[in-house]
């Protein structure tokens, strides 16, 4: 009772002593809601009184005070079919939730801002309205296989006790805040940011896991925090009949026995960083790529060995594609004291930090 008495003096003072405060309020709580209840001044001010009295001041004060010059991008949500209108800022929010650990120090959390605003400014720059993926002129989309996972920021204080989803909370919105407008460029263009969650030690250059030209900002650099994760190595078993089921899925053409698969692997070509680039067994070649699709790896940086019991294991390490900034790496970068303009040139070399106003928007 004596906290509803606290919200409720301090949603008075809110709405009559301080009313552009409300403002900045109802922008910051309006993360992911905004678009839905643009102006229900009620709801915006009630969902920031979660807790003891909601979001630090400072952080009210920094708030999301552009407002309607606040540069709003169209966004497809695959699961309900539907595209959402949503400043770049508050989509940046709800990437960070979906797509990063907000156990990791503030640092890189606002790398991750960074790395998320100039994926998202990629995909505005080139043709992300056009991708067939994506509906009714929407530039990205919240499946995290093909563009960047998103959540509603909101849903924190439904998943976490209070003073930790304020933690949270407070976290996403102070890296939002604190990179507000700023991306990567290079030479003047626009930076591929890709991220993923653990690099094994070392990231991959870009031309090694696709069909890619290479990138200067894009090749392998040593990643060394991420040894510290519990993710680092993942090993998979595989009877050898399960083993070449899974490999036939991909390519039929497999013709060996499974009681003869593991002795047929050969010419392994490997990568700078260690990572499987191409793999010949019973005479089909596989990308490595291909090879973690269908044996379901985290990581293309794995080794197979064939032990007593017959089995076949895949020893992996690390996980994700391992092309730009290892999130696990910048984790532990921020934990060292690095900042986030530190871990964006580690993991991107030569790049700059720039505001997005000096990139034309496409008309
Ligand atoms: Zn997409």
């Amino acid at each position: 009772m004596k906290k509803m008495t606290i919200y409720i003096v301090c949603f008075l003072l809110a709405f009559v002593i301080l009313p552009a405060a409300i403002l900045i309020t109802a922008t910051v709580s309006g993360i992911g809601k905004k678009y839905e209840i643009v102006s229900n001044a009620q709801t915006d001010v009630g969902s920031i009184m979660i807790g003891d009295g909601g979001i630090d001041a400072a952080l009210m004060n920094a708030g999301f005070n552009g407002g309607n010059s606040e540069m709003k991008i169209k966004v497809y949500f695959s699961d309900e079919d539907v595209t959402r209108e949503m400043t770049l800022e508050e989509y940046v929010a709800g990437v960070i939730l979906g797509e990063m650990r907000l156990t990791f120090d503030i640092e890189a959390i606002k790398a991750q801002a960074v790395a998320s605003r100039t994926y998202t400014f990629y995909k505005i720059l080139n043709g992300g309205a056009d991708d067939l993926r994506h509906k009714d002129g929407a530039v990205i989309c919240d499946d995290y296989s093909h563009c960047q996972a998103w959540e509603n920021p909101e849903i924190i204080f439904e998943s976490y006790p209070t003073e930790q989803a304020k933690e949270y909370y407070n976290k996403i919105m102070t890296a939002v805040e604190s990179t507000k407008g700023l991306v990567m460029s290079y030479n003047g263009e626009i930076v591929q940011a890709y991220y993923f969650s653990n690099g094994g030690g070392y990231t991959e250059s870009v031309e090694d896991v696709w069909d890619s030209e290479a990138i200067d900002y894009l090749q392998s650099v040593p990643s060394v925090g991420d040894i510290t994760s519990e993710s680092y190595c993942t090993i998979e078993t595989f009877t050898p009949e399960e083993f070449k089921q899974c490999l036939k899925e991909l390519k039929p053409e497999l013709a060996i026995d499974s009681e003869d698969i593991y002795e047929s692997i050969e010419n392994c070509e490997k990568s700078e960083s260690g990572r499987v680039k191409n793999m010949t067994i019973g005479g089909v070649v596989f990308k490595g790529t291909e090879l973690r699709t269908c044996l379901g790896l985290r990581s293309t940086n794995f080794i197979l060995r064939q032990i007593d019991s017959g089995e076949i294991i895949a020893v992996v390490f690390g996980s994700g594609h391992g092309v730009g900034m290892s999130q696990w790496g910048a984790g532990v970068m921020a934990a060292s004291g690095s900042t986030y303009e530190e871990i964006l040139l580690h993991y991107y070399q030569g790049v700059e930090i720039v505001n997005c106003s000096s990139f034309s928007l496409p008309s």
